[in-house]
């Protein structure tokens, strides 16, 4: 007797929920509420367990990405690439530096969508300024992921740092969740503070004055009436946070390099500091770290930023494939 196949992927029953996605561009967090965050979870965890079983599927044979970073990363293009190929999908890498394309002849990020859209059945996009990504959507009639806009949003990396919430606590309730680091430029922080504006969560900001989380973010928490605490000190938030999300300094978005040196080794969270956190307590970083976590962390059972890694490449499959319609 034939056994019956493991994944019926390429038979999607259709919902209200599913649909939502499909050919729509992933711009910012404000598309994303509890039942459609739920709905990407649930196709992450299938992901998971597909990859688990049997590391790939045909899933998006004959689709065609194409990652188009105008500045450097390693875990968002990386992670798209493996998504895709995980998935059976192909991938154009513009990843190497626009400098190697026709950007560097001076062409405009609107011709530049415009044409590789004629290739391609989804484009990622990483780009210095914000609201790049919505420039880029307008222009293109295929889906447009938005991989970094500058100090703007990062979605997709908000939503694998929620899924990692989930995973390594169980819920989304109930938590104190403290950011650390760079909430100004932070992109993830601005991205991942939005998000959480859904759940039951008690939110601590720990920077320097110089860069404290931006106003408008602070308004969105006050109109959601969380309970907020702002601090420049680790110290004050170590023992009762559940999660301790730190950042690095954003170098590349200083006018004024002075400043950057005044702040870049303003916090570090090392095994001694670790010690009064929780039993239980999380420690999440989006990555790269530059000094604001000891390596002797990384051998704690708390240390999740290289699990979070992995969740990112569930989230990305489960994102292509909803909004090529396969989820
Ligand atoms: N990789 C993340 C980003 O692209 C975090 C960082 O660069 O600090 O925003």
């Amino acid at each position: 007797m034939k056994r019956p196949r493991l994944f019926t992927f390429d038979q999607p029953t259709p919902s209200a929920t599913t649909h939502r996605l499909v050919d729509q561009d992933i711009v910012a967090v404000s598309q994303f509420d509890p039942p459609l965050i739920d709905y990407v979870f649930d196709v992450a965890a299938e992901m998971r367990e597909m990859h688990e079983r049997i590391g790939g599927t045909d899933l998006l044979r004959g689709k065609v990405l194409t990652c188009l970073f105008y500045e450097p990363s390693t875990r968002t293009s990386s992670s798209f690439i493996a998504a895709m190929e995980r998935l059976s999908g192909s991938v154009i890498p513009i990843t190497q530096g626009v400098q190697f394309s026709s950007v560097s002849k001076g062409e405009t990020l609107h011709d530049t969508i415009r044409t590789l859209e004629q290739y391609s059945d989804v484009i990622v996009l990483r780009h210095p300024e914000t609201g790049a990504a919505g420039i880029a959507a307008a222009a293109a009639t295929i889906p447009i992921i938005n991989a970094g806009d500058g100090a703007g949003e990062h979605p997709t990396q908000a939503l694998l740092d929620l899924f990692t919430i989930k995973q390594e606590r169980g819920t989304l309730d109930g938590l104190h969740v403290a950011m650390v680091g760079d909430l100004r430029y932070g992109r993830t922080v601005h991205s991942l503070t939005q998000l959480l504006l859904h759940y039951d969560v008690e939110f601590s900001f720990v920077s320097p004055e110089l860069l404290r989380l931006p106003l408008p973010y602070m308004n969105q928490l006050k109109a959601a009436n969380k309970t907020v605490h702002e601090t420049y000190n680790v110290a004050d938030v170590i023992g009762s946070a559940d999660i301790l999300y730190v950042t690095r300094v954003q170098k590349e978005r200083f006018s004024d390099l002075t400043q950057y040196e005044e702040v870049k080794d303003y916090y570090r969270v090392t095994p001694e500091i670790m010690s009064h956190a929780k039993d239980n307590a999380i420690i999440m970083h989006p990555l790269p770290r530059v000094n604001e976590i000891d390596v002797r962390v990384d051998s704690d059972p708390r240390a999740a930023y290289f699990r979070q890694v992995k969740n990112g490449m569930y989230i990305r499959m489960a994102l292509l494939a909803a909004v090529l319609g396969k989820a």
